[in-house]
C-alpha cells in the first residue's frame, strides 16, 4: 500500500498524524466552510500543484472508495465545494497561465488562477475579463464550473459563453477536450456543472477589448421596487453594466426601494489605450481605510455594524446621500466598480460566529416584482431582514444547468444568528415555494439551503435526466461529490 492509498484509507481523524510522502501531494484533515461560513466539514484536502497531482488523487481515491469534491477558491457561499469527511482536491495551487495572445485576447489558463491574477495579467494589454462575479478572488475554474454572472448578465451572458475550450480530467483518467465543435455535450454541461462531470484542467478564454481602464458610472434612484425594476428595463440597450442595491429595511410603500447603478465602458475615440488607467496602481484601493485603519482589520470594525438597527440607520444614509447624488455621472476604476466589497478582505467575517446566508432566486420578468416583494414582505413578518439585498437583469443561456431567466434576480443577505437558524430555515421554504410557483430558478454557488423537495420541479426536467446521464459517462462510479450534491441530487 503506498502512502497516498494508506491515508485514503484512514479515517478523516488519524489523518493529520499520517507521515507525508515526498512523491504525493500532502494530505491533511482541515475543517472547511463555504464563505458564508454557515457549512463546513472536516474534509481531507489534497492541494496538488499540476495535471499529474490531480490524476493521482482521483486515482488513488478511486481504488480506496473514497469520493472527490472539487474545489477551487472556496468562494461559493454553501457546500459547493465541501465533501465532509471525504477527499476535497484543492486546484487553487494550479495557477500557470498557459498562453496568452495579447493581439487577439485569447488566454489559455490552468484552473487555480483567479479573476484577480487575471484582470492583473492582461489589463494593461486593454483585455477585461468579460464576466466577472462580485469578487476577483474566486478561480477560472470555480467560476467555469458554476457559469458565474456579472452585472452584465442581460447584455454578455455568463462566463461560460467566452468560454473557447475546456480540458477535462475525467474521474477514470481520461483527458478530454470540450468545446462548441469538440464534445459539446460535456462542453455544455460541465460548464455550470459544479464539478461533478470532471476536473477542469485547462480553461481557454476570449477575453473583452478595452481602450479604458475606467467606467462611466451613472447612480438612479428608485423610490421602491417597481421602480427599480422600470430604472432596469428603460436602461437596459444603454449600459454595460447595471446592478441594483436594495435597501431591505423600509417596509410599504417604500419596500425595496434602493439605487440602481449603470457602468458604462469608455471607449478612446481613436481606439488607442489610454495606457494610465489600465496600469495596476490606478486600479486597486488604496491599503488604509480613511488612511488609517488597515484593510485587513476593516471586518472587526463592521463585525459591531452588522445588525439591524445599525444596518437600517447605514442604509437610510446611503439611500438619501445616493438620491442627491443621483444622475451625477463620474468615472471610477473597472475594479473598483467592479469588486468593491474585495477592499475588505475577509468581510464574511463580519457576519459573527454563525455566519451568514445568501439566497438568491433567478425569476421571469414579467413574476419578478410579485415575488420579490412578498420574498421581503415575508422576510419583516419574520422578523429577519436581510441586511443587504442586489438585483440584476439576466438572459437565458444554452448550459444545460443554466440558473439564468429571462429576468431578475435578487440575492438577499441574512445574518444567522444562535437564536435565527430555524426560522431562517423557514423562511428560504416559503421563499422556494414562491420561485417554484413563478417558474424560477435556484444557483448552487449561492444556496445552502434548498432541499430536494425544493428543487423538486429541476428534478423533474428533462435536462437534469440528460445531466445525470451525461454523469454516468463521465463518471460511472459516481466518485466526484460534494456535500450539496448529496443534499440534492444522491
Ligand atoms: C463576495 C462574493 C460575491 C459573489 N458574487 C457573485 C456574482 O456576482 N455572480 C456569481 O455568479 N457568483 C458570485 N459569487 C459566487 C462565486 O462566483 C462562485 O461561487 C464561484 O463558483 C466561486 O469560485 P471558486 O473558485 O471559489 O469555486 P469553489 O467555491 O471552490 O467551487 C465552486 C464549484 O466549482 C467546482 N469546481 C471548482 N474547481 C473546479 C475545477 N477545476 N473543475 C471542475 N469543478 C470545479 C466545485 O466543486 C464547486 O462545485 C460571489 C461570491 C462571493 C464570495
Amino acid at each position: 500500500m503506498t502512502h497516498l492509498e494508506h491515508v485514503l484509507s484512514t479515517r478523516a481523524g488519524d489523518a493529520a498524524t499520517a507521515a507525508p510522502h515526498e512523491e504525493w501531494p500532502t494530505e491533511v484533515r482541515e475543517i472547511l466552510s463555504g464563505w458564508g461560513r454557515a457549512l463546513a466539514g472536516a474534509c481531507r484536502v489534497f492541494r496538488p500543484s499540476t495535471e499529474d497531482g490531480v490524476r493521482a488523487v482521483l486515482d488513488l481515491a478511486r481504488r480506496t472508495d473514497a469520493s472527490v469534491g472539487l474545489r477551487g477558491a472556496g468562494q461559493s457561499y454553501g457546500d459547493a465545494s465541501l465533501n465532509t469527511a471525504q477527499v476535497v482536491l484543492d486546484v487553487s495551487r494550479m495557477t500557470r497561465i498557459l498562453s496568452w495572445d495579447p493581439g487577439r485576447g485569447v488566454i489559455r489558463v490552468e484552473p487555480g488562477v483567479t479573476i484577480r491574477q487575471l484582470w492583473q495579467y492582461v489589463l494593461e494589454d486593454g483585455w477585461w475579463p468579460p464576466v466577472v462575479p462580485g469578487t476577483s478572488h474566486v478561480s477560472l475554474g470555480g467560476a467555469v464550473a458554476m457559469n458565474v454572472h456579472g452585472k452584465n448578465n442581460w447584455k454578455s451572458g455568463p462566463i461560460g459563453d467566452h468560454v473557447r475550450e475546456i480540458v477535462l480530467l475525467l474521474p477514470g483518467g481520461t483527458r478530454l477536450r470540450a468545446s462548441r465543435s469538440e464534445n459539446a455535450d460535456v462542453f455544455h454541461a460541465a460548464i455550470g456543472g459544479f464539478g461533478m462531470l470532471g476536473c477542469i484542467v485547462e480553461i481557454e478564454l476570449q477575453l473583452h477589448r478595452v481602450t479604458s481602464g475606467d467606467l462611466l458610472v451613472e447612480p438612479i434612484r428608485a423610490r421602491d421596487l417597481g421602480e427599480m425594476l422600470g430604472v432596469f428595463e428603460s436602461r437596459m440597450s444603454e449600459a454595460d453594466y447595471l446592478v441594483g442595491w436594495v435597501d431591505c429595511f423600509p417596509r410599504g410603500r417604500g419596500l425595496g426601494r434602493g439605487l440602481v447603478h449603470q457602468g458604462r465602458y469608455v471607449d478612446a475615440p481613436d481606439g488607442i489605450a489610454s495606457t494610465s488607467t489600465l496600469r495596476r496602481a490606478h486600479q486597486e484601493l488604496p491599503d488604509a481605510l480613511l488612511g488609517v485603519l488597515p484593510k485587513s482589520q476593516a471586518w472587526r470594525l463592521m463585525r459591531t455594524m452588522f445588525n439591524a438597527p445599525v444596518m437600517r440607520a447605514i442604509n437610510s444614509v446611503k439611500y438619501w446621500q445616493g438620491a442627491l447624488h443621483a444622475h451625477h455621472t463620474y468615472r471610477q476604476p473597472l475594479v473598483q466598480f467592479s469588486f468593491l466589497l474585495d477592499f475588505f478582505p475577509g468581510w464574511g467575517l463580519a457576519y459573527g460566529p454563525y455566519g451568514m446566508i445568501q439566497y438568491q432566486s433567478f425569476v421571469p420578468a414579467a413574476r419578478a416584482e410579485r415575488v420579490f416583494r412578498r420574498q421581503l414582505e415575508l422576510a419583516h413578518e419574520a422578523g429577519i431582514v436581510p441586511l443587504l439585498g442586489v438585483l440584476k437583469r439576466h438572459r437565458p443561456d444554452d448550459f444545460l444547468m443554466s440558473h439564468a431567466v429571462e429576468g431578475y434576480s435578487l440575492a438577499l443577505e441574512f445574518k444567522r444568528t444562535r437564536a435565527n437558524r430555524e426560522p431562517l430555515r423557514g423562511l428560504t421554504r416559503r421563499f422556494d415555494d414562491l420561485v417554484n410557483e413563478a417558474g424560477g430558478r435556484f444557483y448552487f454557488a449561492k444556496d445552502g439551503t434548498l432541499t430536494r423537495d425544493s428543487i423538486r420541479p429541476l428534478l423533474a426536467e428533462e435536462r437534469t435526466r440528460r445531466f445525470a446521464e451525461l454523469k454516468r459517462r463521465c463518471d460511472p462510479d459516481t466518485l466526484l461529490q460534494t456535500d450539496l450534491y448529496r443534499r440534492l441530487f444522491a
